[in-house]
């Protein structure tokens, strides 16, 4: 494992790159979930590296969601298994729900190392060893055991497929995302998508627990009944359109202005072009567009 000096910048991000990387050596995440890890980096990088108050809100119904389950199954990959394998079986000993292992790139080896990774972290049963082919998939994630996520009624799936997260929920189960992308297609399926890190959702979940616990099913049911999936996917869509903004104005000098009394932002004298631009023409349009774009 490579040293990482505390004081870098991208500390934390870099310690869940070795993670995974720790997970592919080990043999419980597949070289592909690599690029699944990148992929959520990009998109947390988008989010802002923290948990949106919309999500907060999907993770607070997603854990009414599992108390109020009769059968909860969470659904574990490799990524999840390298991420937070201690997480995840808090979350399911603090729900009833249980564990089972589904992969896209299913080895029996695989699945019996994520299993034993699993029982490490304090998990007593895991299921995903007697797996049959019971979900209308063409690949290995319709590999399911009958008691666990084929007859479970809620199933939470962190880093999902989305071909897997549309069979689930056209077989009426009710399917809670993890899944930073909130474009992708499980994000866009699931019943409640959490567009945030695995590694900050679990942890959420965890601290809400004690505040539903006790509470009537009944007033759960109406937590889960007032949401609205559709509300959070635009919130997380529109929080990136925000980020991404806030970064094009510092590019383009633009400071905002809290005092200004029209609303608008004040606006500074850009800064010097400071890129190379080998191609003429490529630069014309960039300057042209950069142009216009300040003008606005
Ligand atoms: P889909 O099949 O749903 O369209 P995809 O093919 O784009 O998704 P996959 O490779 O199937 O993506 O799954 C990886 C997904 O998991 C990506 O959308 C990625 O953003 C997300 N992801 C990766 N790491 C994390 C993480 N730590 N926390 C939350 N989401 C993550
Ligand atoms: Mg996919």
């Amino acid at each position: 494992m490579t040293e990482i000096p505390k004081n870098h910048p991208r500390y934390e991000s870099l310690m869940v790159r070795e993670q995974i990387a720790a997970g592919v050596e080990k043999g419980i995440t597949s070289s592909q979930g690599l690029i699944a890890q990148g992929r959520g980096e990009a998109f947390d990088y988008l989010i802002g590296e923290k948990t949106i108050d919309s999500a907060d809100y999907a993770e607070a119904v997603a854990v009414c969601l599992l108390l109020l389950a009769e059968n909860p199954v969470i659904s574990v990959n490799g990524n999840a298994a390298a991420l937070a394998p201690e997480d995840l079986v808090m979350l399911a000993q603090l729900t009833g729900a249980k564990l089972e292992v589904n992969l896209f790139h299913r080895t029996e080896e695989r699945v019996k190392k994520i299993i034993g990774t699993l029982k490490e972290s304090g998990a007593d049963v895991v299921l995903g060893e007697n797996a049959e082919p019971l979900l209308p998939l063409d690949h290995e994630r319709a590999k399911v055991e009958r008691e666990g996520i084929y007859d479970a009624d809620v199933v939470f799936v962190p880093l999902e497929d989305g071909d897997r997260c549309k069979a689930l929920t056209d077989m009426k189960k009710l399917v809670i995302a993890v899944d930073l992308n909130p474009l992708s297609r499980t994000a866009q399926t699931a019943h409640v998508s959490i567009v945030d890190n695995l590694k900050r959702a679990l942890p959420n979940m965890i601290n809400m627990i004690p505040d539903f616990r006790n509470m009537e099913e009944e007033d759960l049911w109406e937590i889960v009944n007032a949401y609205d999936n559709n509300v959070v996917l635009v919130d997380a869509v529109e929080t990136i359109k925000e980020n991404l903004t806030a970064k094009q104005n510092e590019l383009l000098g633009i400071v905002e202005d809290s005092d200004k009394k029209d609303g608008k932002p004040g606006r500074k004298e850009p800064k010097k072009q400071a890129r190379i631009q080998r191609d003429p023409e490529i630069a014309r349009k960039v300057m042209m567009r950069g142009g216009d774009l300040m003008m606005e």
